[in-house]
């Protein structure tokens, strides 16, 4: 029986609230994996604010920036004007992202969301294309505006929403649920064939590793293949890096692992380092395709995300960094073998340090429900996905400590087995 008083939640937060009916504490403090309740427990963080901490939380070198950067008075809202903190971050992404990996982009400010970026995304695609149609997949999360919205797979989010598919073609996801479907030759049919009623899209727009959908990584060869068939028709390839990027697969960008260059990216959650809002949608430059005005958003470009993102990335470029994630991703790559032995029933599938353990055939959104409820109850936070809530989604901090990961790996480990 917990002594917490809800009431002023539940009186006041609309019933749209998820997570708090999950995780019912109220959280006051955290650090690096670990999440404090005001009731004085701690719990280890898998969920990592749906990926806005792949760093951590509170990382100690990023704090330390925005720290000073408050204490120096930096400016805290600039629209779109030059600041000082905006061409810093502008010259790390340049010159520790994109150019060192022959990119050649230019960045857009949206924001503060990840739904601002996709649409954003949608809409340099159609005005640079003079087109009006998206092929999105099946199971795909990019938001919920109206635009992004309907590029999202979810059935439920689209009617409560009351948004049609509009001017979205649905390809099933081929490395997802689906299977064995030839996705690409759908695409090429559509393209080919008039008769198909489907009209040439401006864009296509792919998760790499599809998150909220199950964690389902596209497979390099199928990556490429998507961005061949778009090159040949002339067809955008927008990628959504929004919560596989940032690092937690290992790379920057998760479509670096299939060495294609997109010609649309966005990014968002942790890019923010600290959980501070910021995100982007990243173009070709021939996509430049805005005149001054064109989109707008008072929030474009959050000066304290900007001095976090900065700091992030520099910390993304740090050997101890680069080792200390290699060394996580190894050992959760470790718990993933050992499940394929105790546990066969139960599929896995990730990359770096995202995982998912897919309870479909083993128990089912019922048991993954159970195996979340003990897990938490035991000191350990984790997400489900899945079209049914049926997968158990991993991200912890991608520098984690080995202690803490061990510790928490340990838990989610007796909660399969008890739940
Ligand atoms: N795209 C992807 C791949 C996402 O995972 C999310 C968030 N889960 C979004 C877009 C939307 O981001 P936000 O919630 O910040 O609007």
């Amino acid at each position: 029986a917990s002594a917490i008083d809800f009431t002023v939640f539940e009186d006041l937060e609309s019933e749209v609230r998820t997570y708090c009916r999950k995780f019912p504490v109220v959280f006051h403090r955290a650090v690096g994996a670990d999440l404090f309740s005001e009731d004085g427990r701690r719990y280890i963080d898998f969920f990592c604010g749906a990926g806005s901490l792949n760093y951590g939380h509170n990382n100690a070198t990023i704090k330390a920036k925005v720290q000073e950067y408050l204490a120096a008075d930096g400016i805290m809202h600039g629209l779109d004007m030059h600041t000082a903190a905006k061409r810093e971050f502008l010259r790390t992404v340049n010159d520790v992202v994109l150019r060192p990996r022959g990119l050649d982009y230019k960045i857009q400010f949206c924001g503060p969301t990840g739904t601002d970026a996709v649409e954003a995304a949608l809409k340099v695609a159609r005005k640079a294309t003079g087109r009006r149609g998206i092929f999105a997949f099946t199971g795909a999360y990019h938001g919920m505006s109206r635009g992004s919205l309907a590029a999202t797979g979810s059935l439920r989010a689209r009617r409560a929403g009351g948004v049609g598919p509009g001017e979205v073609t649905f390809i099933p996801f081929e490395d997802g649920p689906a299977g064995a479907f030839d996705s690409i030759g759908l695409i090429e049919r559509y393209l080919n064939d008039p008769s198909s009623g489907v009209e040439k899209p401006a864009a296509v727009i792919v998760e790499p590793m599809q998150m909220e959908g199950g964690v389902y990584p596209a497979s390099r060869e199928w990556l490429r293949a998507l961005r061949e068939v778009t090159e040949k028709h002339g067809v955008l390839l927008i990628v959504d890096e929004i919560q596989s990027g940032c690092g937690r697969t290992g790379r920057f960008f998760c479509f670096e692992h299939a060495g294609i260059v997109p010609d649309v990216v966005t990014l968002s959650k942790s890019l923010g380092g600290i959980g501070l809002p910021v995100s982007l949608t990243l173009f070709k430059r021939g996509l430049d395709v805005w005149e001054p005005g064109e989109h707008t958003g008072t929030f474009r470009g959050n000066q304290l995300g900007f001095v976090a993102a900065t700091a992030a990335i520099e910390l993304w470029q740090s050997t101890k960094f680069r080792t200390d994630l290699a060394v996580a991703s190894r050992r959760l790559e470790r718990f993933r073998t050992e499940l394929a032995q105790t546990h066969p029933e139960i599929v896995t599938r990730g990359r770096g340090m995202a995982l998912g353990l897919d309870l479909g055939a083993a128990g089912g959104a019922e048991r993954a429900d159970r195996v979340q409820r003990y897990a938490f109850e035991h000191g350990l936070i984790v997400e489900l996905c899945g079209r049914d809530d049926e997968v158990i989604k991993l991200l912890p901090p991608v520098n984690i400590d080995i202690a803490r990961l061990d510790r928490g790996v340990d838990i989610l480990r007796a909660a399969l087995w008890s739940a």
